[in-house]
């Protein structure tokens, strides 16, 4: 199955010009002092733009009490994450972002503690990663044929270690040659879904992304699910992906809009679904701020009690009073 829109196309011009009028590079250090859990972030690992032990300090340093490393398809920054967390004083939940397809419709599903042991889930993990450098190739070659100067060896350079080649890449790798200014120009006019050398990737169904998550022990949430990706999220795929064990919806994120939000907690309401808010987190990449948006202990309590897979690392699982 071809995935029609790509987990690390988030980079949506109109949605950053209606925020908060900041420049793409400049990282607000003032965060909200009331803010704990942040379960939605990325790392190097994917395409955010700081190693997995500086996300995990940064966030210490923004007082949040735990956050989850959820880079999409890979698990290959949990452990450099799990010794920061130890030496941060921050928990860490180990999570991932699970590209899912269902027609034309692009869904993430996050997947808090699976045991990636698992080898039915590291078997899809692996499918999903392997798919994307065969596509990162297909459109790199596109470009070159349209006299793009850039080659899938220019993209490679972008990537750091163990980190999941993604479009964000082609993007820096325009940067620096000079092609386009910044990595919101290159998706505004070459890398978005609807551009010429878009080639989409292989995404399982949300409902299979779901049993192997928790087939895995690990807790499965819908990442912003009326987020535009597509086709629209109707309450009926919903109601299916509950009955097939969705745990939770993420209600709160920066792409949801109110009536988004009211939307996502009336579902939840309806099926007994746990209810998460986050930032979404890429590092410079992008405008989200760690702690953003959280989650209520109350609600990821409930995400424990459902979870047999990994552990929480650093505070015994628990969250710990806030710093400042
Ligand atoms: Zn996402
Ligand atoms: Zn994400």
């Amino acid at each position: 199955m071809i995935e029609p829109d790509a987990p690390d196309t988030d980079v949506r011009p109109e949605r950053l010009s209606a925020c908060c009028g900041l420049p793409g590079r400049a990282r607000p250090r003032a965060y909200a002092t009331s803010v704990t859990i942040d379960l939605h972030t990325h790392s190097s690992a994917s395409d955010g733009t700081q190693a997995p032990a500086e996300l995990v300090a940064e966030a210490a340093a923004a007082g949040l009490s735990m956050i989850a490393l959820t880079d999409h398809d890979t698990t290959a920054g949990w452990e450099e994450a799990g010794e920061a967390a130890v030496r941060e004083g921050v928990a860490l939940v180990r999570g991932i972002e699970i590209s899912t397809s269902r027609g034309h419709r692009s869904l993430h599903l996050l997947g808090y503690l699976p045991n990636t042991d698992d080898p039915r889930l590291a078997i899809e993990l692996a499918r999903a990663r392997d798919s994307r450098v065969t596509r990162m190739d297909r459109m790199v070659g596109r470009m070159a044929a349209d006299g793009i100067p850039v080659t899938i060896e220019e993209v490679r350079a972008q990537v750091a270690p163990g980190a999941t080649l993604g479009r964000p890449h082609i993007a820096d790798a325009l940067v620096a040659k000079g092609v386009v200014g910044t990595r919101d120009e290159a998706f505004a006019t070459m890398l978005h879904d609807g551009s010429p050398y878009y080639v989409g990737h292989y995404a399982p169904d949300p409902v299979a992304a779901i049993t192997l998550v928790r087939g895995a022990g690990g807790v499965p949430v819908l990442a912003h699910p009326f987020a535009v990706r597509g086709a629209e999220v109707t309450d009926e795929l919903v109601a299916e992906l509950a009955a097939a064990g969705l745990a939770g919806l993420e209600a709160r994120h920066r792409d949801h809009s109110l009536e988004d939000t009211e939307r996502a907690l009336r579902l939840a309401g309806r099926h007994g679904l746990i209810v998460t808010g986050s930032s979404d987190y890429h590092g410079t990449g992008k405008l989200n701020r760690l702690g953003e948006h959280t989650t209520e202990p109350r609600e990821w309590s409930r995400i424990v009690e459902q979870s047999h897979g990994v552990k929480v690392i650093g505070e015994g699982g628990s969250v710990r009073k806030v710093r400042r």
